[in-house]
């Protein structure tokens, strides 16, 4: 599939004929692999590779993401689906331009941090949030779309971090959150020019059409995440597209409202190796991603802080609102006690029935949690326990991923990786690693999920919309039949 020719003669416009080209290009080559390792479930990311590799066998480590603590780049791309590390969360498959706005906020306090992150969906930079403000900060994950904030809810459970709220309403209904944010990201919706190399659908659904359309969402959603910032906090902006109406263009409209409530945020260093481009709009300082100059795809990155407040002041309650009804309601003594049982350091948790679902949060960011609930649709936070009967719980998913279970309250089933990945499929599992009743299933001894054994057989729970669908292995052998 060629270039848009409208999109080539654009670039060598903007960049001049040999760069353009140059871009053009880059644009038909192979794609960078990398991953972001999680912060406990990987072990530590500054290790050699060797060691890395020893922890992770289905990854082979080239070298550090230079701008990303825990990024790396992969010599080779591995098949993710059948690496069992992949399904446990050990690791996010990420592109290694977007892992920068986390350099964007090296010099900002994030641990203890309230982040939105507008536009969240498939939860890429949500993730990398999650890793940064730690158990007493919260991030909150909005989407606009249902369907795509399922998988976002997926990818946080995955995560297991238990620091995210899951939202999914229109911006301006976060907006109204005034004030109550210490960093807002908005990872734009864009037409994806930067996409054009990974991903072959994104060339023939671009137009020039679609860049302004894209151009004129982006202005509303920088005013509901101005409108959210706390002042003293960081706005983050990024697309993963070149044209300069979506990027450069979007800050100029917003500075034409907020030019008098926005300066520069801290100069982060970026080495000139990296190969990306530095400027400025205003206060923002902007950041673009070429993939004939920086090794990952094209992305475009800003950010400046709202002036206001010192650094660190944030308010306490948000403002009031026509609320809704809240569907959570604090959990009696008798679910408390048992879901202190599942967890290693209960005390540091509050717990809260939504539904027929027991759910842990964090004790510094509870409130928030509950206060953000009575607002906006919120689909996922904090850690699903799950439901009890009879007082005992039966567990979710989501606790088997988290970093906080306390994995002396069952059973363990060790499976080699041909059971893991029969697991992983929601196929029927040999009986011989379980005991009876409800067990943590690893691999590698990382967490996959439960399962529960009654006599020889074993009761496969595995998350439909988790379990891995293709497969190569059978469809090939199928095919040789
Ligand atoms: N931040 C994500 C990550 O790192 O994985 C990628 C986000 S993607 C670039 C942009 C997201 O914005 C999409 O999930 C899209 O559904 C959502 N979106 C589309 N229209 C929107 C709107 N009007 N307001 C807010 N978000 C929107």
């Amino acid at each position: 599939m060629l270039l848009p020719e409208a999109f080539m003669r654009r670039v060598s416009r903007d960049l001049g004929e040999a760069e353009g080209r140059a871009l053009c290009e880059a644009l038909d080559t192979p794609s960078p692999v990398a991953v972001r390792l999680h912060p406990t479930k990987a072990g530590a990311a500054c290790a050699p590779p060797h060691e890395l590799a020893a922890g992770l066998p289905a990854l082979s480590f080239d070298r550090p993401i230079p701008w990303s603590p825990q990024g790396w780049y992969l010599t080779e791309r591995p098949s993710f689906t059948f690496d069992t590390d992949f399904h446990a969360g050990a690791y996010y498959v990420q592109e290694p331009s977007s892992q920068f706005v986390c350099h964007l906020l090296r010099h900002v306090e994030t641990r203890g941090a309230r982040i939105l992150d507008m536009c969240a969906a498939p939860g890429g930079k949500t993730t990398l949030y999650a890793s940064m403000v730690g158990a007493d900060g919260l991030v909150v994950a909005n989407e606009i779309d249902r369907r795509r904030a399922a998988v976002l809810a997926d990818n946080v459970r995955k995560w297991g971090l238990g620091n995210v709220a899951v939202t999914v309403c229109e911006p301006r209904a976060l907006g109204d959150c005034e004030t109550w944010f210490d960093a807002v990201a908005v990872d734009a919706p864009c037409s994806g020019e930067g996409m054009f190399r990974k991903d072959p659908d994104a060339r023939t659904e671009w137009s020039e059409a679609g860049v302004h359309l894209c151009a004129r969402r982006q202005d509303e959603i920088l005013r509901a995440a101005w409108q959210a910032l706390r002042p003293g906090g960081t706005l983050i902006y990024s697309t993963c597209t070149f044209n300069r109406e979506e990027n450069e263009g979007s800050l100029e409209r917003m500075l034409a409202w907020a030019v008098d409530e926005a300066e520069p945020s801290d100069e982060v260093p970026v080495d000139a190796a990296w190969g990306i481009v530095c400027g400025e709009v205003g206060p923002f300082r902007t950041y673009r991603f070429y993939p004939h100059r920086a090794c990952g795809e094209g992305f475009f990155a800003a950010a400046a802080r709202k002036a206001g407040a010192a650094a660190g002041t944030r308010p306490h309650r948000m403002p009031k609102s026509k609320a809704r009804r809240s569907a959570v309601v604090p959990a009696d003594r008798m679910a408390t006690a048992e879901a202190a049982r599942w967890l290693l350091e209960p005390e540091r948790m509050k717990f809260v029935m939504a539904g027929d679902t027991l759910y842990a949060w964090f004790g510094p960011q509870a409130e928030t949690v509950r206060m953000l609930s009575e607002r906006v649709p919120v689909i996922y936070s904090g850690i699903a326990l799950g439901q009890l009967f009879k007082g005992r719980l039966k567990p979710d998913p989501a606790l088997a991923f988290s970093t906080e279970l306390n994995r002396a309250a069952l059973p363990i089933a060790e499976l080699d990786e041909v059971q893991a990945l029969r697991y992983l499929r929601r196929q029927e599992v040999e009986a011989a690693a379980f005991v009876e009743g409800v067990n943590l299933v690893c691999a590698r001894g990382r967490a996959l999920g439960f399962a529960k054994r009654i006599g020889a057989r074993v009761n496969n729970s595995y998350p439909a919309s988790l379990r891995i669908v293709a497969d190569w292995r059978e469809t090939a052998s199928e095919r040789c039949r």
